[in-house]
């Protein structure tokens, strides 16, 4: 049976709840149709905390570029084993080695988006559709383009699949979550420490400034602010979509 899933109203019902109570709502909601999206960030790290605390076998799934720090490495493994965690990660298609022959050396450099599109939107796209509805860590004080975010949005993968997304940390700061990992003295990746405020693949992340915006060491110096994996096209927040 589908029933029809209609954004506004949820959105309506979910707004000033708690993170556990959007997840609660979600997870009930969806699974085992549903997965976290973890890069191991802080905030993808509290959405693992709170979600194993309602269905510890949750899906969690992982990008993996090629691209990442050692860290980032190092904390997914710490991660995986403290939550025991059901994770999967995915990858794209093509080798590194592949991708120089195809591109050439640094595809980074030259073309960051045709990079990201191959490295992480193509293996994220393979990821939801298999599900029905995924959870994030964003927040919209991150950045400029993520105060508009939702709690609940549907995205449309292609002309046959949507699916909903989750955002159960939207209105949290940066200072909450902090105290979140501290109070509960989560493990997190200690390029934290030495002023990354924001992880994405080594070349093109760097440490930020003070008073520099959250994302500002995402593809400085240049125009790109997102990888393309929290942009798909959004249904219109009034639209509808049949779910199971
Ligand atoms: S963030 Fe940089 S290295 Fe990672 S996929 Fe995008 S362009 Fe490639």
């Amino acid at each position: 049976m589908s029933l029809i899933f209609d954004p506004v109203t949820i959105n309506k019902s979910l707004e000033g709840k708690t993170p556990n109570y959007v997840l609660e709502w979600a997870i009930r909601r969806f699974h085992p149709r549903i997965a976290i999206a973890s890069s191991f960030s802080v905030e993808d790290t509290i959405v693992i905390d709170m979600a194993t605390k309602i269905q510890p076998d949750i899906k969690v799934f992982y990008i993996n570029t090629g691209f990442q720090f050692k860290e980032t490495d190092e904390i997914k493994d710490i991660l995986k084993k403290k939550y025991q965690l059901n994770l999967v990660e995915y990858s794209s298609k093509l080798s590194m080695e592949e991708q120089t022959l195809k591109y050439g050396e640094n595809l980074y450099k030259k073309d960051a988006n045709l990079c990201c599109q191959l490295r992480k939107v193509e293996p994220i796209k393979r990821a939801l559709k298999e599900l029905d509805a995924w959870i994030t860590g964003l927040r919209r004080g991150q950045a400029v383009t993520r105060n508009n975010l939702d709690i609940v949005q549907i995205n449309k993968l292609d002309n046959q699949t949507s699916l909903v997304k989750v955002n159960p940390l939207i209105n949290w700061t940066r200072q909450q979550v902090w105290s979140y990992i501290e109070d509960n003295e989560i493990p997190y990746n200690p390029l934290y420490d030495k002023n990354y405020a924001s992880i994405g693949c080594e070349p093109c992340t760097r440490p930020v400034q003070p008073g520099e915006d959250e994302r500002a060491g995402r593809w400085a110096g240049t125009n790109k602010k997102e990888c393309g994996i929290h942009t798909f096209s959004e249904k219109p927040k009034n639209s509808t979509i049949n779910a199971r």
